[in-house]
């Protein structure tokens, strides 16, 4: 959500497997086994042309200005993958708007291989889509990798948000992750929004956008269509 206008922006993919059996199962059990036995790569990839042909839908259905974005989490295994390919060829496809797609990568992904990791980034970054950097905060957070990689956006973890308001410090760290962003023209969307006071910490503090149980539970794709149209227009 847009914080300044209240506007619903865009949507975090994520997987979920409904097994027929055994229900639900959580992607904290399947996705470490995918990334174990190689399945990321063809996982990784259904979510990718999954979020964005969903993305296609919604943007039609629902034009807005800027238009609607989806938020793609991608795996290390899946960055040596041919990735940037995979992404111009869907972007044909599905006809979205380059900049409505986004990709997260963590900062244990780019550390794994710093060299690697900064050519396929920037490859992705000549297909037109937004890379973001997900759970900030939480990792090594090399503040050089904000400079050394072409990031469009920072996530701040829930961790940072979620303290806010109970510990002066953490409100400093915050305060200061968006000042950092501001000064390197990134957006920022702050993760874990669980209560309206938090929402309004966010909003004072000039963050961009958040995301969080605040403002929706998890969705399907049918779900997620009909809470577009409650929420836009
Ligand atoms: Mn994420």
């Amino acid at each position: 959500v847009d914080l300044s206008s209240g506007r619903l922006a865009g949507f975090e993919a994520l997987i979920r497997w409904q097994h027929p059996e055994r229900g639900m199962i959580s992607p904290d059990e399947f996705v470490p086994l995918a990334e174990r036995t190689g399945l990321i790569i063809e996982l990784g990839a259904f979510v990718l042309e999954r979020a964005a042909h969903d993305l296609a839908t919604w943007q039609k259905d629902f034009p807005q200005e800027p238009p609607m974005f989806s938020s793609v989490n991608v795996s290390s295994r899946q960055l040596l993958d041919d990735l940037p390919g995979a992404v111009s060829d869907l972007l044909q496809k599905t006809e979205i708007p380059p900049s409505s797609l986004r990709l997260e990568v963590t900062e244990s992904l780019v550390m794994d291989d710093p060299e690697r990791a900064a050519a396929i980034l920037s490859a992705l970054k000549k297909t037109g889509v937004k890379l973001a950097l997900d759970d900030f905060g939480t990792g090594y957070s090399s503040l050089s990798y904000l400079q050394q990689f072409p990031f469009d956006v920072v996530k701040i973890d829930k961790s940072f948000v979620q303290a806010m308001g109970s510990d002066g410090d953490q409100d400093a760290i915050v305060r200061s992750v968006l000042t950092l962003a501001q000064d390197l023209k990134l957006d920022v969307v702050a993760e874990g929004v669980e209560d309206d006071a938090a929402r309004a910490s966010l909003q004072a503090l000039g963050c961009t956008y958040g995301q969080g149980y605040f403002f929706g539970q998890p969705l399907d794709a049918d779900e997620a269509h009909d809470f577009i149209a409650r929420h836009t227009g």
